[in-house]
């Protein structure tokens, strides 16, 4: 596999941000970082000056340019994969639905088939599942399917786990459901459980956070609101330090004022970007399959005929650059909600998550306005909108 440097980089790493760098890839790790002109024997990309970041971990997206991870597709998660790349991803959960539980099984075991398949040069890794559902409340479904909801029980997670050989690493659940709090208890050391399409109230989450919960699906999406007297899940969320908070930021399903706000409250490590995408990103409008309901996509929206917001149609490049716009704060403040907390909350940041050597060659170079121009997948460069090398 080719030796070679990237050169003449803004490199941010977890320490500093190197404002020209450079990065020495060998065999698809990151073998070394360093400040100034590479003086060394290999061959050398000049980066210009542009942006060097890890590679995006996307731990909720459904789907993606035509395709869905319900389908049970081997051919579409490859496709999903390898277009994830064009946005800058390089890892992902690939996220189920509230469907049948003969839906749900054959999701999981066409994800696991996949997984010991995939060429990773070539496309973005699915490094595990997330479960969206079906243990969620009835009362805040979203563009989840209300047939299918069921209660969590031990039983039920353990058969969807061994289906799923282990790979199911977050799980969004309504903390209040009847045996939502054994299931809670029996499996947090081993699965991340996140809050989501839930009426809890903000001392339900609390309990549920002493219990093991560790994290709040789309936040400001189907949760119980903040009032001043019962201040709910998001409540909550702003102020449990235990409790880290995902946002689909596309300027659509929060407001900007309502992300600056979450980025306050949290602060960069418990903050994570998301898509939470469905299929019709990178697709033409029109209409989309979202878990078996129909959906209306028209510009950057993905609607129900209820009119409910159905996934959304973001890039993480995007939300990226939205991020730092609705906040204000410098892409040095702010790069670790796309990859680093990811790496570290699914326990894989020995191996991404940061450029740090020794680490996989997943690295992604933006422009100003955050553009892929290129992705780097273990070493593999991949180049997009604006040709660098
Ligand atoms: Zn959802
Ligand atoms: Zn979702």
């Amino acid at each position: 596999m080719a030796e070679y440097v990237i050169e003449n980089g803004r490199i941010y790493t977890e320490y500093e941000t190197i404002e020209k760098g450079y990065l020495i890839i060998k065999a698809g790790k990151i073998a070394g970082v360093g400040k100034g002109k590479y003086e060394g024997e290999l061959t050398t990309y000049d980066a210009q000056g542009h942006h060097v970041l890890p590679g995006f971990i996307d731990i909720h997206i459904h789907g993606g340019y035509g395709e869905d991870a319900m389908d049970a597709s081997e051919d579409g998660l490859q496709h999903l994969a390898k277009s994830l790349l064009s946005e800058g991803t390089t890892s992902f959960l690939a996220t189920t639905m509230t469907q049948s539980d003969d839906n749900i099984t054959k999701a999981l075991k066409t994800i696991v088939s996949y997984q010991s398949k995939h060429d990773k040069y070539q496309a973005a890794d699915i490094v595990g599942i997330h479960l969206e559902g079906p243990f969620i409340s009835e009362h805040k479904v979203g563009a989840q399917n209300p047939e299918f909801v069921q209660r969590p029980s031990i039983e039920k997670v353990r058969q969807f786990q061994s289906i799923a050989n282990g790979q199911i690493k977050v799980i969004t659940f309504a903390p209040e459901v009847t045996g939502a709090e054994e299931t809670l208890n029996a499996f947090h050391d081993k699965i991340k459980f996140s809050i989501g399409h839930t009426v809890a109230t903000y001392d339900e989450v609390n309990k549920a956070v002493s219990q093991g919960a560790k994290h709040v699906t789309h936040l400001y999406n189907a949760g119980t609101a903040f009032e001043h007297r019962e201040p709910g899940v998001f409540g909550a969320a702003w102020t449990n330090d235990a409790l880290s908070t995902e946002l689909i930021v596309d300027g659509i399903h929060s407001h900007p004022a309502a992300v600056k706000i979450a980025f306050k409250q949290k602060g960069n490590e418990q903050f994570f970007l998301i898509t939470d995408a469905m299929r019709a990103k990178g697709m033409p409008d029109g209409e989309y399959d979202l878990g078996g309901q129909n959906v209306h996509v028209q510009g950057a929206e993905a609607r129900l005929a209820s009119g409910a917001l159905a996934g959304s149609i973001l890039k993480m490049n995007e939300g990226l650059n939205n991020l730092l716009k609705y906040t204000g704060e410098p892409l040095e403040k702010v790069w670790r909600v796309t990859s680093l907390n990811q790496a570290i909350a699914l326990n894989i940041d020995h191996q991404k998550g940061s450029l740090s050597v020794g680490k996989d060659a997943d690295i992604v170079i933006l422009d100003d306005d955050q553009q892929v121009c290129a992705t780097i997948k273990e070493g593999e460069i991949h180049q997009f909108v604006k040709r660098l090398f």
